[in-house]
């Protein structure tokens, strides 16, 4: 009986604290494998020198916020690339639906940084407490010497592994040996202190205290997956027609009429969440698979075939009721929805990788100065103002050249540049005041508006763009 039952007075039930028992088996195996790889990278990418020539970073991986790039390996983004970032989370998205259509929960299950960190901490209280048995008695033991010192030892450990990950965290915004080095001497940036501060806090409290409860109350992911989710979709369930009724004493009398399930509670023992998959599906399955492994570990001991729990969909209940075998795993996941998704992602992938490889090396925008629109020079000719920016990603410095078209109606000249030449420096963005102007009496003079393109050229490679803006005249007042 939940508290809340005892008290109606109370609008929430405390929580009952899980001790999830060890398992081995193949799930456990894959998420240990996983865990390992997914916290490699996290905690070791930052590390990791990528020659990009003397003017460029060589972390291979960086947010430089400063300087508004983000480089990945061999990628350079630069701030008007930010459609890459999008690209790359619709990409994030549709991955998403793709395997939550097709397997189910397996992000939450294997990948979510919430399971990672949260199986990292029960591994920790594992070693340091002892299994599932001795834990329970640890909890209800009285407050003295040694579980205070099991219980410091642990949030200690918990401690060391919240601070590192909050500190992985902000190297990858800075050159990690040398922002390590200032925040050992104390000279990093307040901002870096009070980010690690935030992310140790939130580690220690979701990861280690928390835990199932963020997956529950907190996450939105366990709401909207059932709505990318249909009757073919592979998630965990329990082989109720197979297991049922379930009995524990398997040589008492009568047990020929009892189900292949001995009631041994080690699914339930081992379950991160707490919950007993036999009662269904439920909103707290994560899909971990670690009450297969339970399970099949009992099948095994008492001679049983496995797979009492295991991945199965809504679609195959039916088929396996009626005797007949379920659908190959592959009909589960190659779908029309599943390609579709597929082919989705595809696209996406492609559009961005042909957008990464023909994107140009320079790059310019145009800003009309509107105060004044125009000046009327002593000659009567007219002239207008621009702030053209102009952007040279090469890794050396370029020399650049504006024109502008069309070329008999106007002149162009840049403010401290001899025929509109200037230099940008590698990997930078240059700030140039630009003056067009129209001769006296000429069309664009008189007109209101008129059409002009500025051309940005590059004097040393054979590259071009440009950028349309207008060229206001008398007309305009
Ligand atoms: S019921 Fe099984 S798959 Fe679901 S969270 Fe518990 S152990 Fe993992
Ligand atoms: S582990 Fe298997 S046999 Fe034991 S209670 Fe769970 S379903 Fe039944």
């Amino acid at each position: 009986m939940s508290s809340t039952d005892q008290n109606p007075d109370r609008l929430y039930s405390a929580r009952e604290p899980i001790f999830p028992r060890r398992v081995s088996g193949k799930f456990r195996s894959l998420k240990w494998w996983l865990l390992a790889i997914c916290l490699g990278i996290y905690y070791l990418l930052p590390w990791m020198r990528w020659d990009r020539g003397p003017n460029l970073p060589d972390q291979a991986v960086l947010i430089d916020l400063a300087n508004r790039r983000f480089f990945f390996f061999t990628i350079e983004i630069w701030p008007h690339e930010f459609y890459f970032v999008a690209g790359l989370l619709i990409m994030a998205g549709l991955g998403l639906f793709l395997f939550t259509s097709a397997l189910g929960r397996v992000w939450c299950g294997y990948f979510c940084p919430q399971t990672v960190w949260t199986d990292l901490f029960i591994l920790v209280e594992r070693w340091v407490e002892g299994d599932r048995n001795k834990r329970v008695k640890l909890w209800n033991a009285r407050w003295d010497t040694r579980k205070w010192r099991l219980r410091l030892t642990k949030w200690a450990l918990w401690l060391a592994i919240a601070v590192a990950t909050g500190g992985a965290w902000v190297f990858y915004f800075a050159d990690a040996p040398t922002l390590l080095w200032n925040l050992v001497t104390f000279q990093a940036h307040a901002v870096a202190y009070s980010t690690i501060l935030v992310l140790t806090l939130t580690t220690l409290i979701l990861g280690g205290f928390m835990r199932e409860q963020v997956c529950v109350y907190m996450c939105p992911w366990p709401r909207i997956q059932a709505a990318m989710m249909d009757e073919d979709t592979l998630t965990i369930g329990y082989r109720e027609w197979r297991g049922e009724p379930r009995g524990k004493h398997r040589k008492a009398e009568g047990a020929a009429q009892l189900g292949d399930c001995i009631d041994c509670n080690a699914c339930v023992n081992v379950c991160p969440m707490g919950i007993d998959i036999r009662d269904g599906q439920q909103l707290a399955c994560i899909t971990c698979g670690l009450c297969i492994d339970a399970c099949d570990d009992v099948m095994d001991k008492v001679g049983k075939p496995r797979g009492l729990i295991d991945y199965m969909a809504l679609s195959d209940e039916a088929r396996e009721r009626a005797g007949t075998p379920a659908k190959a795993v592959w009909r589960h996941v190659f779908r029309v929805r599943t390609i579709f998704y597929t082919l989705l992602w595809s696209a996406v992938g492609v559009g961005l990788m042909v957008a990464l490889f023909i994107r140009p090396d320079i790059g310019m925008t145009v800003a009309p100065v509107r105060n004044p629109i125009f000046v009327t020079m002593s000659d009567g000719s007219i002239r207008n103002t621009y702030d053209v920016r102009v952007r040279n990603m090469h890794g050396e410095a370029r020399d650049f050249q504006l024109s502008v078209t069309p070329a008999e109606a106007f002149t162009i000249s840049v403010e401290g540049a001899e025929d509109a030449t200037f230099t940008v420096p590698a990997d930078e963005t240059l700030l140039k005041r630009v003056y067009i102007v129209a001769p006296a009496g000429s069309a664009p003079a008189s007109a209101s508006t008129s059409e002009v393109r500025i051309w940005l050229e590059g004097l040393a490679a054979e590259e071009r763009t440009y950028d349309d803006t207008v060229f206001n005249g008398r007309g305009m007042k």
